[in-house]
This record gives structure tokens, C-alpha cells and sequence, in this order.
């Protein structure tokens, strides 16, 4: 017997009809001998919807409200799945974050998982019942209902996975599994049968949208296998776990895109010790995540820095940089929100050389210019104009041999 955790996505859960044939698998599941706990998103674009509700009402509303909001979503899908499941002769009862004993930080809006104290889902489990619990949410040290952050229910289904000591997480969702591109934008790209949580990682922060980062820093962490599969099909989708050091890993196994950041500029700045520590300062005490960063080598003492931040937190980024433009001596500030980057990922990459000559010829020989680089051991990333990176990701798919015939 083994126990597993299945995640429900917005679309898996999106209607009544849906609702009720993710009730009958988990009855299959049940039926073959499993213990499952159930972990639902939101209903279809719901959350999207009470944002805007709120924006309607308040342009200032504060996080903490914002919270309570939001979680309400999850709410719903865990009462309609509960009493689906019971349409279907299978005992359950649903709980919220709180309830299930996620404990988080007090950061509204994105918190962070503190402590899993999941007693009641245990005793559920003992007691015969499938728990359903409502993604995205738990409660703070403070007593606050707090949110994981956008697309949190996988973190709160892998961290349960993790508590439970459950053999598997499943996520299902409206797509196959991870594919070796986005099939919207490479018809060809295949399903990938395996990924190790490192490759994972990368595609997850570079522009694959099937699983929330967070997730499988977790799961990685925690050794908690994640099978990413369809509930549409029901078939079998792909695997991320661990690397496996027998086998020979793909030098490239993905090609991501993200046209989700923009670049700034700081130009004109003294090339000296302290002006980029004081930069960054300032961008890190407003809250913000800078990704690549890039300094340009200097010809009399002075120097460009260029970086990329989420288009969401360009405002506050410009802000941060204006406050410090004078005291760090920088000529111009300056933005550029029509960029885009192109990502390989494998595991196979930190062992082959060529791979990144390779990919600069493939973007050179279609005249896409590349503005920034960054690379991890097992990721090389090019920014390059926003409106080319989706003939980029064929090109590049097509050079590294990922095509399906
Ligand atoms: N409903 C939340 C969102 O839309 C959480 C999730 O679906 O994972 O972000
Ligand atoms: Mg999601």
C-alpha cells in the first residue's frame, strides 16, 4: 500500500463535471489500495477573478486582507471535491491550510512554510478518510491566514508529500508533463519521461510553467519524488526525481522562454569598490528579486550594470535605483521592458564542450542578437528582443536534436 498525494490544478477542478471525474480517479486510486491525500487549486481562473474583485475596491488594499480573500477560492474546491468524493462512496472531510497545520512565516501574499504539523490529516488517514486540503494557503506564527505565493498549491502538496512521508507527489494539470518546450511554441517538443530536480529547478526559474519553483527546491530537498501528469488523460506523465548516476544524462534536455522580465540600465557609474553592494542594497531592501546581472568592462573608470527583474516589480526597481542614482554618481537610469530570454538546460551540458558555441551560432545564424548572457553548470541563458524569442526556442530546439519525428 502506498500513500500518495494528488494535486488538482484550476482546470483539473475548473467545473462540476470535472470536479466529479477527479472524484472517480481518486476512487480508482483508493480502490487499488492506496491511502491519498488530496491537495486542490481554485476553480479554472478563480483566484484571478477576486484580484479583480479587489482592484475594484481598494487600489491600497492591505496584504493581510488580500489573504483572506484569495484563500477563499481554495475553500470552494475543497468542499465541492469532498462532496464529490462522498457522491462516489468514498469517505473524506476537507481542511484548510490552517487545519492541516501549515505553518508559515507572516509575510502576506508569499510566505514561506515554516513548520508541517499535519496531525489531522494523519488521523484522517487512520480514520479510513481521503483529507482533502485546499491548496495555497496556511496560517502564520501570528494566527494570520497567509498565502504561498501564486501557484502555491504545489508547494503545499509537495510539503504535505514531504510531512507524510507520502511515496509520491502527483500534480496534475491540463498538460502531459514537461515537455522539451512549451508545445505552444514547438509543435515537435516531446515529452520528457524523466528529470532530474536540479534540471528541474532550472526550467521551473527560467520560464517552464508547469511547476511553481518553490516546489521542487522543496521536493528536492525533502527526496520527494514528483510524477507531473494530466487529468485529462490520466495517463502517465513525467517523473522528477533524483539523479540517477548510472545513466548518461541529456546534454540538453529543454529549451524554456520567458518574456516575463525586463532589463535596466545604470549607466555612467565609477567603476569602484561598493557602487554595485550599494545598488543591490537598495533593490533587496525593497523586496525585489534580481535575476541576471550583467557589468560591462570599463573604458575610463566608469561602467555599465544591467540587470533583469520581473516586469511585475519594474516600477519599485526604477524607484530603488533613482533613490541611490546620485550617491552611487550613475549618469542615467534607464529601462528596457521588451526583452526576452532564451534557456538550455541539461544535465549532460557540464560535461560537453561546444554546447554553448552551439547555441550562439544557432541564434547567430537567424541574425538574433544576443544582449546578456548568464549560465548555471547546467543552464546557459541569452537575452535577446522579446519578439524573437519564439523562432529562437524552434531554432534552438531543432540544433540540439530535440525534435519528435
Ligand atoms: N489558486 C492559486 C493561484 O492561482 C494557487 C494555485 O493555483 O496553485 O495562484
Ligand atoms: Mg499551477
Amino acid at each position: 500500500m502506498a500513500l500518495i498525494v494528488q494535486k488538482f490544478g484550476g482546470t483539473s477542478v475548473g467545473d462540476a463535471q470535472r470536479i466529479r471525474s477527479v472524484a472517480d480517479h481518486v476512487a480508482t486510486t483508493r480502490a487499488a489500495g492506496n491511502e491519498v491525500v488530496v491537495v486542490v487549486s481554485a476553480m479554472g481562473q478563480f483566484t484571478d477573478e477576486l484580484v479583480k474583485l479587489a482592484d475594484g475596491v481598494s487600489p491600497t488594499r492591505t496584504a493581510r486582507e488580500m489573504d483572506m480573500l484569495l484563500t477563499a477560492g481554495e475553500r470552494i474546491s475543497m468542499a465541492l471535491m469532498s462532496m464529490a468524493l462522498g457522491a462516489v462512496g468514498v469517505e473524506s472531510a476537507s481542511f484548510t491550510g490552517s487545519q492541516a497545520g501549515i505553518i508559515t512565516d507572516t509575510r502576506h501574499t508569499r510566505a514561506k512554510i515554516l513548520e508541517m504539523r499535519p496531525d489531522r490529516i494523519r488521523e484522517a488517514l487512520d480514520d479510513g478518510l481521503v483529507p482533502v486540503v485546499a491548496g495555497f494557503q496556511g496560517v502564520s506564527t501570528e494566527r494570520d491566514i497567509t498565502t504561498l505565493g501564486r501557484g502555491g498549491s504545489d508547494v503545499t502538496a509537495v510539503a504535505l508529500a514531504a510531512a507524510l512521508k507520502a511515496d509520491v507527489c502527483e500534480i496534475y494539470t491540463d498538460v502531459a508533463g514537461v515537455f522539451s518546450a512549451d508545445p505552444h511554441v514547438v509543435p515537435r517538443a516531446r515529452r520528457l519521461e524523466k528529470v532530474s530536480f536540479d534540471e528541474m529547478m532550472e526550467i521551473s526559474a527560467t520560464g517552464g510553467r508547469v511547476l511553481m519553483l518553490r516546489s521542487v527546491e522543496f521536493a528536492r530537498r525533502h527526496h520527494v519524488p514528483i510524477h507531473v501528469r494530466s487529468s485529462f488523460t490520466w495517463k502517465p506523465g513525467t517523473w522528477i526525481v533524483e539523479e540517477d548516476p548510472t545513466m548518461e544524462e541529456a546534454i540538453v534536455s529543454a529549451i524554456t522562454d520567458d518574456t516575463s522580465e525586463a532589463k535596466i540600465t545604470v549607466a555612467g557609474v565609477p567603476d569602484r569598490p561598493g557602487v554595485a553592494a550599494a545598488l543591490f542594497r537598495e533593490l533587496a531592501d525593497a523586496g525585489i528579486n534580481v535575476d541576471m546581472i550583467v557589468q560591462n568592462t570599463s573604458a575610463h573608470a566608469v561602467t555599465d550594470i544591467s540587470f533583469t527583474v520581473a516586469k511585475t516589480d519594474l516600477d519599485a526597481a526604477m524607484a530603488a535605483c533613482r533613490r541611490v542614482q546620485k550617491s552611487i554618481g550613475a549618469e542615467t537610469v534607464s529601462s528596457d521592458d521588451n526583452i526576452g530570454r532564451v534557456t538550455i538546460v541539461g544535465g549532460g551540458m557540464k560535461s560537453s564542450p561546444g554546447v554553448t558555441a552551439l547555441m550562439f551560432e544557432t541564434l547567430s545564424l537567424h541574425g538574433i542578437n544576443i544582449e546578456m548572457i548568464s549560465t548555471s553548470s547546467i543552464r546557459l541563458s541569452c537575452v535577446i528582443r522579446a519578439d524573437r524569442v519564439a523562432e529562437a526556442v524552434r531554432h534552438l530546439h531543432s540544433a540540439f536534436g530535440l525534435d519528435a519525428e
